[in-house]
Parts: C-alpha cells; structure tokens; sequence
C-alpha cells in the first residue's frame, strides 16, 4: 500500500514528467466510485480546461492547485499508481481513469483493487481526516511527537497509523519506525521515557528518508519507467527470517488487526 515515500516518489514522477502547467481535457471515468466529491459529471465538467499549477503531498494525498482556485486531490489506495504516457500508446492494464493533456500526453490512473480516491475541492483538507506533521519537514520535532502521544494508552503500532499524530506513515513504515528505534510495538504511547521519545523520532525520520532516497536513486536509474513499489526496510517481513542486527528470528504480532513484524530481542516487551 503506498504510503508517504511511494506518494512523494508519484508526486516526483509527475512533476519530472512536466505535469505542471499543463491543461487538462476532460478525464475519462471508468469506475465512478472512485470520485468522491461533487459528482462524476460536475467533477468531469470541473477539472476539463483547468491548467495544472503545481503538484504537493499532504501524508498520502496528492493535491494538484488547478486555476479558479480548484483542487485535484488523489488518493492512491491500495494499489494505485499514475503514469503519463502518450495518447496514442497501448494503455497498461488496470487503467480505471484517463486524463488528457493539452500536449498529447494522457496522465493514466492505474487502479487495479479500485480503492483509489479523487476529489475537486476548493478547500483540499475537505477530503481528509485531522493531519498530524509532516516527517520530512525541518519543523517536525521531537516536542510534537511527544505532544502527540500525552495521554495516548493505545499500542504504538495503531497510534502511528493515526494519519493525526504523523502524517503519511502506514503499516511497513511505522513497523520499520519501531524497529530502528528498539520499541515494541505493542508499548503504550504514553510510556515512553525520555530516551525514547528521541530515538522513536529520528526513526521514524530515518526509516522515511532512507526510503525517499532509494526511490529518488530508482528514479534515476529506470527513467521514464521508474518503480512504483521497493522494500527500503530493514526488519525482513517472512516467516522465519532472522533480525539483521541480532540473528533472532522476527515475530509476527497483530495489532488491532494489522500485521506487525518486530524482533523480540531488540524490541523487548516494556
Ligand atoms: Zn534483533
């Protein structure tokens, strides 16, 4: 599922594409459930004729600030991904939504478990729920995400989920987040020491960063097909596998209702 790093790796894809100060014809919907605001028809007629102004990420959404103060927000799902090829070529399967540009370029919407997401909004925090800070950003700190985790009896692992108290993190990252910082996952939030609080923050940034940065090497690598999906985590995610710093073999956990992968030896119960 893609979470902040594959998000930022799409956002990067479609600006090196020059999806920015294009025009858009009008999209070609194939799966309406995908549209969630205003209706397929008014979201049709709304983005057709709107030039592209930048393309930003707020946790997993995309946001495209089009003319007349509009926004196109996408959300990739599951298994979403965008690609911008040229119109006249052989559409990759799975493709539910189609966008014209006004250079003969069409940017693809490839949606093969459909649990995508648009909207065109004016206000593009309609579309989402409370965002906590951004990880990337030089202002997240160590005071917010401890502010974020006062009072907070829930486990670790579903606390990080919560797109309110760090945005973007689902679940490879923030398993990757508790392993690099030796937390388990099933700590309560509002047990942490004061060691704690630090390292789980700069794990969270490291586990992130580490990542963005192989998708940026990837993009390099394999433009103008660069990968939608790597596995830049450390702790190994099969049965059986061993931990890479200590050789005991990783456990798997469900933490309200999510697969969670930790080592016990490096991850002690608190
Ligand atoms: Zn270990």
């Amino acid at each position: 599922m893609p979470e902040l790093p594959e998000v930022e790796n799409t956002r990067q894809y479609l600006i090196r594409s020059g999806l920015v100060g294009r025009r858009l014809g009008a999209p070609e919907i194939t799966w309406a459930n995908t549209i969630r605001e205003p209706s397929v028809g008014e979201f049709i007629e709304g983005v057709a004729g709107r030039r592209v102004a930048d393309v930003r990420r707020r946790g997993k959404y995309l946001i495209a600030p089009l003319d007349d103060e509009q926004h196109l927000v996408l959300h990739l799902g599951m298994t979403g991904r965008l690609r911008i090829h040229d119109g006249d070529s052989e559409p990759p399967p799975m493709v539910r939504h189609t966008f014209p540009l006004d250079d003969g370029r069409e940017m693809r919407f490839i949606d093969p478990r459909k649990f995508g997401h648009l909207w065109l909004l004016s206000d593009p925090t309609d579309a989402m729920s409370k965002m906590g800070p951004e990880p990337l950003e030089p202002s997240f700190t160590v005071e917010m995400l401890t502010d974020a985790l006062v009072g907070r009896k829930a486990p670790l692992k579903a606390l990080l989920l919560e797109q309110s108290v760090v945005a973007g993190l689902g679940n490879l990252y923030a398993d990757e987040a508790l392993f690099l910082s030796g937390i388990h996952p099933e700590r309560a939030g509002n047990t942490l020491s004061d060691d704690e609080l630090p390292r789980l923050h700069g794990a969270i940034v490291t586990a992130l960063t580490r990542s963005t940065d192989a998708y940026a090497a990837a993009r390099e690598a394999e433009w103008p097909d660069p990968p939608t999906a790597l596995s830049p985590w450390t702790i190994p995610r099969d049965k059986g596998a061993v931990c890479p710093r200590c050789g005991t073999e990783v456990q798997l956990l469900r933490v309200r209702n999510r697969s969670t992968w930790y080592c016990p030896d490096c991850q002690p119960a608190g």
